[in-house]
């Protein structure tokens, strides 16, 4: 059985303020308040498992051990079928750069290693988001969530951001960097794993 969520407040494991604005009205239906990790002032545990489920328990563990609060944290990425799954977890480390990080770097990298192994077409991908939620007493539920596409090269589209431009979801012929955020976010990994979660725990 699924544990439903009866708390009145959340802490959500993440320092990036569109998502902590995302979450703040995903839940406030629910009359659940957002507390934010910047606010109770968490530092970020460094990832060091290899899958998203290892990851994101992490995050939310070490968030939940330093505030007593349930935690909410999640890990993304994009698994290319081409190259057994990578960059997958490791999906940011392939952009970093001593200046910042540089997904273009990333995305002529995952295409020189398509074209090396002579990947046969369509290059077959999905982005994976997939959240923990993890309660004070051990208690935790999974929800994983994708969105399957393909590869274009060169890349199209200037909105978005990570492996946007690169990326064309399934039924589509435009990349999620030639969609409104409107348009992809209804239909994102991150859509999918955060309806689960609605329906298993706050639903
Ligand atoms: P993390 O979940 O914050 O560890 O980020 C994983 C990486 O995957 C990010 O740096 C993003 O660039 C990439 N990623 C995750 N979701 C998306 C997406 O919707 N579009 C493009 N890139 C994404």
């Amino acid at each position: 059985m699924t544990r439903r969520f009866d708390g009145d407040r959340i802490l959500v494991a993440t320092h990036n303020a569109g998502k902590l604005e995302e979450m703040e009205q995903l839940f406030q239906p629910f009359g659940v308040t957002v507390v934010g990790a910047a606010e109770m002032k968490l530092s970020e545990p460094e990832e060091t498992e290899t899958t998203f489920v290892g990851n994101a328990r992490i995050k939310a563990v070490a968030a939940v051990q330093a505030t007593g609060l349930p935690a909410l944290a999640d890990d993304s990425g994009i698994q290319v079928d081409g190259l057994d799954g990578a960059p997958g977890v490791y999906t940011a480390d392939w952009a970093e750069t001593p200046s910042g990080r540089d997904f273009m770097m990333a995305m002529t990298r995952t295409h020189s290693e398509l074209m090396e192994r002579r990947a046969a077409q369509p290059w077959t991908a999905r982005f994976c988001s997939t959240l923990v939620l993890a309660w004070p007493d051990g208690h935790e539920e999974i929800f994983a969530g994708t969105v399957e596409g393909t590869l274009v090269w060169p890349v199209r589209g200037q909105l978005g951001h990570g492996y946007d431009p690169m990326f064309q979801p399934i039924g589509y012929d435009r990349t999620f960097a030639e969609m409104p955020s409107d348009e992809k976010n209804a239909i994102s990994h991150r859509a999918d794993s955060f309806k689960k979660l609605i329906a298993g725990c706050f639903g």
